[in-house]
């Protein structure tokens, strides 16, 4: 009997993958295999409506625990991947059991950075990646309580915006000069700011955490390197994920800051794809290889390598996107910001409606960052695509549609 596919990591690319692969008529054995206890579960709830209460458990799940046994699809939660052996075709688990495959789907994601300080293991300290994490959080969380952020990127900023909602009185602390310094424009970072500032949130930027200092076994405070300490009962530390690529790395795939993965989402092992955040993956519309943590790729990438497992047509590649909800504002990004000569603001960032144009020397976009916008950023998705030119003085005219910005002027629109 063929052994079938394994997947290793049952987050939202390792789910999606297995539904894909039934989809595409795949007949054969699949096991998902999960160090976490639940099933699939999407994460970017965990920082939003799931940690303002806004929704249940039940709601995060990719699919309904029935699924997987409908689709004859073997689920193994809250089991962990030791090792691959590659020559035997085999993964073992961590109570040694050797499970054997045709076919293996490395979906493991990604971890959090370590913050190396002084008092970094105290109770009260928390990090944010998983629903036992989230849960943690959640009951952290209540009116008043002094909350300290470490990391003012974006899953750092969401909880500053959920806690603040609830109550909580939040401190966000950042090393940089200005929030999302590595991942948005300097106009987005200060749209940021200022609407977590209006909400009461306090911002220290430019500040470097030195420690955390303790009262009865409890964070009492966080130590920065100017020698302040900011009082708080509970901390939250975001600073950035990596790879999780060490079972890719031991069993001597090729690895670059992730698993170095084709188009077709293929290692160097033609026995083994991977997918998600793990993976290190070509983005041929930017000339580059890079890491995406995002589910439209851990999507995209799922749907890739099923349909390469199954002997499908390739999947069309979408660029690169993302969304991040903060109080009443809706970002959402398309394209990364790569070459830009020139940007344009469309809008006005003081009402919280505006959209920031990326444009390359020759007036192509690159990439699109909208604020309440959904008409631009749906445009967006297809002109980043197609290299679009885009004129900067038509961009800039809220008088016109998005569909209008790049009508021939004597076009009728
Ligand atoms: C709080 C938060 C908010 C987010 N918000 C957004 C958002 O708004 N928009 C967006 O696009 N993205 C967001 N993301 C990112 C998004 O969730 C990830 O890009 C996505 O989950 C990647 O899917 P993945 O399957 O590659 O990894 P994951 O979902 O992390 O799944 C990997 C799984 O593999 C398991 N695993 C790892 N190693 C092993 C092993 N050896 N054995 C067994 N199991 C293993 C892990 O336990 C984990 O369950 C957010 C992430 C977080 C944490």
């Amino acid at each position: 009997m063929s052994a079938g596919v394994i997947i290793v990591g049952a987050g939202h690319a390792g789910g999606a993958m297995a539904a894909a692969l039934r989809q595409n008529g795949y007949a054969d054995p699949i096991t998902v295999i999960g160090a976490e206890p639940v099933a699939p579960y999407q994460r970017p709830p965990l920082s939003k409506a799931w940690l303002k209460g806004e929704a249940q458990q039940a709601d995060l799940l990719l699919r309904p625990d029935s699924f997987y046994a409908e689709k004859s699809i073997g689920l193994r939660t809250s089991t962990h991947v030791a090792a691959i052996d590659r020559a035997a075709r085999t993964v073992r688990l961590a109570d040694g059991e050797a499970l054997p495959y045709d076919h293996l789907v490395i979906a493991t994601g990604s971890r959090l950075r370590k913050l190396d300080v002084p008092g970094i293991a105290t109770p009260g300290v928390l990090e944010l990646r998983t629903l036992a994490d989230a849960e943690r959080i959640r009951s952290a969380i209540r009116q008043g309580v002094r909350m300290a952020i470490v990391g003012g990127g974006y899953v750092g900023l969401e909880v500053a915006a959920s806690a603040r909602s609830l109550g909580a009185e939040v401190v966000v602390i950042e090393r940089e000069q200005r929030l999302l310094a590595r991942v948005a424009s300097p106009e987005l970072s200060a749209f940021f700011e200022r609407r977590h500032r209006e909400q009461g949130v306090s911002i220290e930027l430019g500040a470097s955490v030195s420690g955390f200092e303790a009262r009865d076994g409890q964070v009492s405070a966080v130590r920065l390197a100017d020698g302040r300490s900011l009082p708080c009962e509970v901390a939250v530390v975001g600073i950035g994920a990596q790879a999780q690529d060490e079972l890719a790395v031991q069993a001597g795939l090729s690895c670059r800051d992730g698993i170095v993965v084709d188009e077709l989402c293929r290692t160097s092992d033609p026995l083994i794809h991977a997918i998600g955040d793990c993976t290190q993956r070509p983005l041929p519309r930017y000339g580059a290889s890079m890491r995406l943590e995002s589910v439209p790729n851990a999507l995209e990438q799922a749907r890739q390598a099923a349909a390469d497992l199954c002997g499908k047509p390739a999947v069309k590649s979408d660029v690169p996107w993302f969304w991040s909800d903060q109080y009443d504002v809706r970002l959402q990004i398309v394209g990364l910001p790569r070459d830009v000569a020139s940007k344009v603001v469309r809008g006005d960032p003081s009402v919280g409606k505006f959209c920031v144009f990326h444009l390359d020397a020759e007036g192509c976009l690159q990439a699109l960052e909208a604020v309440n916008s959904p008409g631009e950023f749906a445009a967006a998705r297809q002109w980043v695509g197609a290299r679009q030119i885009i004129d900067a003085t038509r961009a800039a005219d809220t008088g016109l549609t998005p569909k209008q910005i790049i009508a021939a002027p004597d076009q009728p629109t």
